[in-house]
This record gives structure tokens, C-alpha cells and sequence, in this order.
């Protein structure tokens, strides 16, 4: 049974307090506290392996290298892949929407293609698309949504065109908490015939994800969203297409043989991991995921669920509320607005009392142009909070809302 006291032993900084009050972290969004056995993963991999992986004949290199690789099985384990050879490495969600975007852009795509985005994207999955639109003159088409912050299926079905080459779609949107039907959203492409990439920054954190039940041909994540550390990320994708996409970067690893006329390269998926991964980041990735997977995926989603139920209806009895993001399908992130005040006021004063929210536009300001604002306040929640916490956001927003 899901323990939330006992897993919350499990985070140190959660004891922690500021300006004399106990932290109440809400900014799961942006990054997640990590649980011991994560930071040990690392101190012990520093304290008593530490060799640089893949190219040593000793006996540390070695061990390295064997903890890496398992790394990479467990990634593979978590979202369901088929081989290892579709678990690439990368610095994280941004890195790998990039490498992505140059490599699939390079060989897929030319003048005149497209691409189909949606409303609620994160700059990263926007800005890489429009360098390649920059570089090779593609076209990027952005599917809309209603007023509550759910894509509209008919209009994204409008969109798709002799010339669309991929879809890029976020999985969670980390502004609205909006649950992308992300399985319908890939079967109406593929009977287009176009292949699908999943931002799942926010999604890994929150649904078990399985990327052969999606049918995703690629899945981006990060592992600080989930648990572990920064600095490491994944991209996901089906073998079939990694084998026909080049190289985004060149240097050691990802080479089989160089002279200085010609370079063949590695195979998967070494091909697209240049230069000395984070090796010690991988293995604390993988004891990350070992942790959510032992805790039971299914545990932590409803967990956070009916936190985000909660923290909802609580916050609709405060006078001059506005939610923003209220899709059927939606889950751990609540933002929004109370009356005139301004987020970045509300987000002050909250931290005052020990609450951690978000306040801003989230890196997604064409979101924030669709609804018409600049920014909201958000409070996005983890596996450790609690209803009470819960209750604390909703006495500080009103303590704040009463001061204006
Ligand atoms: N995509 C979404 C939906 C996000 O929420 C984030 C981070 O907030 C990112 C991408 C980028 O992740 P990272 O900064 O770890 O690369």
C-alpha cells in the first residue's frame, strides 16, 4: 500500500525548512527532489567504480561500462522498448527533441514539409522546429484546443497534408496538466502515415508509460522530472528510424572507424552518443526509475490525481479564482489566477510561507498568448505531497488574495 509518511522519509530535503517554515514543495514540474537511494547511486558509482565507460580494458572501466549498459536495460524495462538499441542517452528532454529535430530533419525532411505541433507545446518543442524551418524551410502547423485545454481531434485530423513528415505533441502539458489521448493522437497519424514524436517530460513522471502499446516511433524524457538526476535524458525511438537517421553530433563513441578522408559510424545506439556520457547520471536514473517502479506507477498517478482533485475544488471556493486548464483528462499541475493579482506577486508572497509554486509563463508563452495572459501560478505536485499541503497552498493563496 502506498505509504505517503513512510515515502516521505525517503526525501531528505522535504525536512528541510525556509524563512522558518516547513518547505511545502510544489514545483514538481520544473524538477523533482530526490530520494536517498538516488544521491547514493551516485556518491557510491564516484566513491568506488568511477572510470570513464565503453573504452577501458580495466577492471573499473569495466564496471563502469556494465553499470551503464544495465542502465540502459532498465530505461528499456521501464517504458516498454523492444531493444536497448532504441534507448539513446541524451542531457535531457530538450537535448533529445534537438537531436531529433537536426537528425530526422536532415534525412526526412526538405522545403516545403511540415510539421505538426500543438497549442500547448514547451519552447523545446517549438524553437528546434523552427531552426530546422530556418535551415531548411519547413512548415510548422500547431493543432488548437477549447477554452478547457484539450486538443481539438477533428482540427488536428485537418491538419495532416501530402507534405507532413512528423508530429511532435507533448504528452502532459506542464502548464494545464492536460493528459494528451496520446494513443489516438498517434493511430490518426500513422493512418496518415506519419510517424510520431512524444514529448513526455511530464508524462514519465506521472502514467506508466509503454511505447509499444503507444505505437510512439520516438519518446523523449528527463530524468530530473522523475526522480533522478539532472542532467540525463532519453530519447526513445524505433529502431527502424534511428538506423536511417545520421548522426546530430560527431567525436568519440559514436565511430567505428575514422582516417581523416572518412568516418563510418557505431551502431545503435552509440551512433548518436558522442563524447563521454554521464555515466554516473545513468546509473542514478535507473535507480530512479527502480524507485517509481517499486512504489507501482499506478500508486503515484492515482496519488497525484486525487491531490490534483482536491487542490481544484479547494481552490474554486476562493473568491475571484480562475483555474486554467481544466481538461476531463488532466492530472498534477493546477495553475492558475486570482483576480488582479499578479502571479509573480502571489508566487512571492506564497514562498514567504514555505510553499514552492511556479509563477510565470512556463516556457510555453505561445500558450499563454492563446489564453490571452502573461503568466499563471502553478503548483504542480510530486509523489510525496500531501492533502495537507494541499490545504497550506489554499491558506496562503487566500492570505495572499486578502492582503490585495
Ligand atoms: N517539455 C516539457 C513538457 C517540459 O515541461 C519541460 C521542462 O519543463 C521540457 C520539455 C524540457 O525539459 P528539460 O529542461 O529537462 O530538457
Amino acid at each position: 500500500m502506498y505509504n505517503i509518511y513512510k515515502v516521505r522519509e525517503d526525501f531528505p530535503i522535504l525536512g528541510r525548512e525556509v524563512y522558518g517554515k516547513p518547505l511545502i514543495y510544489l514545483d514538481n514540474g520544473a524538477t523533482t527532489q530526490k530520494p536517498r537511494t538516488v544521491v547514493d547511486a551516485m556518491v557510491d558509482e564516484y566513491y568506488s567504480v568511477n572510470a570513464n565507460v565503453h573504452r577501458g580494458v580495466h577492471f573499473l572501466s569495466q564496471q563502469a561500462t556494465e553499470l551503464h549498459e544495465a542502465s540502459r536495460e532498465t530505461v528499456r524495462r521501464f517504458i516498454n522498448a523492444r531493444t536497448t538499441n532504441e534507448i539513446i542517452f541524451t542531457r535531457g528532454t530538450t537535448e533529445s527533441i534537438n537531436l531529433l529535430a537536426f537528425s530526422f530533419g536532415e534525412e526526412f525532411m526538405e522545403e516545403g514539409d511540415e510539421v505538426i505541433i500543438s497549442t500547448m507545446e514547451h519552447h523545446s518543442n517549438i524553437v528546434p522546429w523552427q531552426l530546422l524551418a530556418a535551415r531548411k524551410g519547413i512548415a510548422i502547423k500547431v493543432i488548437p484546443m477549447n477554452d478547457q485545454g484539450e486538443l481539438l481531434l477533428d482540427e488536428y485530423r485537418k491538419l495532416f497534408s501530402k507534405r507532413t513528415k512528423l508530429v511532435s505533441v507533448t504528452h502532459v502539458s506542464n502548464v494545464l496538466g492536460t493528459i494528451n489521448p496520446i494513443k489516438q493522437l498517434i493511430s490518426i497519424a500513422h493512418e496518415q502515415g506519419v510517424p510520431v514524436m512524444v514529448d513526455g517530460a511530464q508524462g514519465v513522471p506521472h502514467c506508466t508509460v509503454d511505447v509499444q502499446d503507444l505505437d510512439a516511433d520516438f519518446y523523449a524524457f528527463s530524468g530530473h522530472k522523475v526522480y533522478g538526476p539532472t542532467g540525463v535524458g532519453v530519447l526513445y525511438g524505433k529502431e527502424e528510424w534511428l538506423d536511417r537517421m545520421p548522426p546530430y553530433q560527431g567525436g568519440g563513441e559514436m565511430i567505428q572507424t575514422v582516417t581523416f578522408e572518412k568516418t563510418t559510424f557505431n551502431e545503435l545506439p552509440f551512433k548518436f552518443e558522442a563524447g563521454t556520457p554521464d555515466y554516473i547520471a545513468t546509473t542514478a536514473l535507473a535507480r530512479a526509475l527502480d524507485y517509481v517502479t517499486d512504489l507501482g506507477m499506478e500508486h503515484i498517478a492515482a496519488h497525484e490525481l486525487s491531490l490534483t482533485q482536491y487542490a481544484m475544488e479547494r481552490l474554486k471556493e476562493i473568491p475571484g479564482m480562475r483555474l486554467i486548464g481544466e481538461a476531463a483528462h488532466k492530472s498534477s499541475v493546477v495553475s492558475f489566477l486570482v483576480g488582479d493579482i499578479h502571479h509573480f506577486d502571489m508566487g512571492t508572497l506564497l514562498d514567504r510561507l514555505g510553499i514552492a509554486v511556479r509563477t510565470g509563463h512556463h516556457c510555453a508563452q505561445p500558450l499563454m498568448q492563446r489564453l490571452g495572459i502573461e503568466g499563471t501560478v502553478r503548483a504542480s505536485f510530486g509523489l510525496y505531497n500531501t492533502k495537507e499541503e494541499v490545504d497550506k497552498l489554499v491558506a496562503g493563496v487566500e492570505r495572499v488574495s486578502q492582503m490585495f
